[in-house]
């Protein structure tokens, strides 16, 4: 289930549905670079891509850019509607 949710996550991202604003983009990425359940990826090509988090499982990348995505520990929610 994880699995099939993180691929749809891509897959939403990489369409650009849902997508969040840039303001939010950016600040769910400070704090998701400050927590320690951030598993960085090892791959020097594609590292910004496959960035995880471990509580989730997401790739950060797509779960930071769908407006509708929000922090498993609460450290950052869904975008407001209407933003
Ligand atoms: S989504 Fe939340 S728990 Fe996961 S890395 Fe980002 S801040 Fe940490």
């Amino acid at each position: 289930m994880d699995v099939l949710h993180g691929i749809y996550g891509l897959v939403q991202s990489s369409l650009g549905l849902k997508a969040a604003s840039n303001e939010t983009i950016i600040h769910r990425q400070k704090i998701c670079n400050m927590c320690n359940k951030l598993t960085e990826s090892k791959s020097k090509k594609f590292k910004k891509y496959l960035h995880r988090c471990s509580v989730c499982g997401c790739f950060l990348y797509a779960k930071i850019t769908i407006k509708t995505e929000k922090c498993p520990i609460d450290k950052w929610k869904p975008e407001p509607k209407g933003k």
